[in-house]
């Protein structure tokens, strides 16, 4: 059974409210498709406006991160029950930037997992490595590392149904795109280490996208890799190109 691409936009810290309508109603006539999933990751304030947005359309929404509480006294936590209720499917989980500037580390990651699952949110969860961690080829150890930490407690069926971004530091934001072989390779390893943990029937249906200055020119090829399941989009997100990335065939 071939897996469904899966293309998200991780809109990060950009768009108001009243942008981030307009910018869904730019993209509307574009990011049409039968045969890609279509996710638009959004700042926490956009949510609510972005989900009456997209409403009958093909796109789904997603958080950008989700506290590993339930309630209660968390000054500026988004709770899985919110994000569910306000019509949130998926949440990015891991990503460079949370792990580097805001000192989130693997059993954090693990437990808004976990609490993901909780509240039937499916995770993006992001894993990749350093420039210097690739220079000193110890790439697929730390990523295998990362994933292996991050997975603690996810049963197969969980794992099965999540979306792992596998995101270069070196090439988020910088323009710099993986070679389509080193990100086939990394998305293979990643695939290995599902089967590893879990069986080949987890491995064959977990997708695995790649993520990193991703664009409408380099998306055809990545995609195409037996391993990429698709991309995770940070700069390209808000523009039309996003539209070219969705329909890359
Ligand atoms: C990202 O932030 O997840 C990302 C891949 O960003 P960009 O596409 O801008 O490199």
């Amino acid at each position: 059974m071939a897996r469904r691409k899966i293309v998200a936009g991780n809109w990060k810290m950009n768009k108001t409210p009243t942008e981030a309508k307009a910018l869904v109603a730019m993209l509307a006539p574009l990011v049409k498709s039968d045969d890609v999933d279509v996710v638009y990751c959004v700042p926490a304030i956009d949510i609510v406006p972005v989900v009456e947005a997209v409403k009958g359309t093909n796109v789904k929404v997603g958080a950008e991160n989700i506290s590993d509480k339930d309630s209660g006294a968390f000054t500026g936590e988004i709770s899985g029950a919110m994000l569910k209720d306000a019509g949130v499917d998926y949440v990015i989980i891991g990503h460079s930037e949370r792990r580097d500037y805001y000192k989130e580390d693997d059993a954090f990651l693990n437990r808004k997992v976990l609490k993901a699952f909780e509240y039937g949110l499916t995770p993006i969860l992001c894993c990749g490595e350093s420039l210097a961690q690739r220079e000193a080829g110890v790439t697929i150890d730390w990523v295998r590392l990362q994933l292996k930490s991050d997975l603690i407690g996810v049963t197969a069926e969980q794992a099965a149904s999540m979306v792992i971004a596998y995101e270069p530091i070196w090439a988020i934001g910088t323009g710099k795109v993986a070679t389509t072989e080193q990100a086939q390779e990394v998305c293979h390893a990643i695939r290995e280490l599902i089967a590893e943990i879990y069986d080949a029937d987890t491995a064959e249906k977990i997708r695995i996208q790649y993520g990193g200055s991703v664009n409408g020119k380099s998306a055809p090829e990545l995609f195409a890799q037996p391993d990429i399941d698709g991309g995770l989009i940070g700069g390209a997100s808000l523009k039309e190109d996003f539209g070219k990335i969705v329909n890359y065939k």
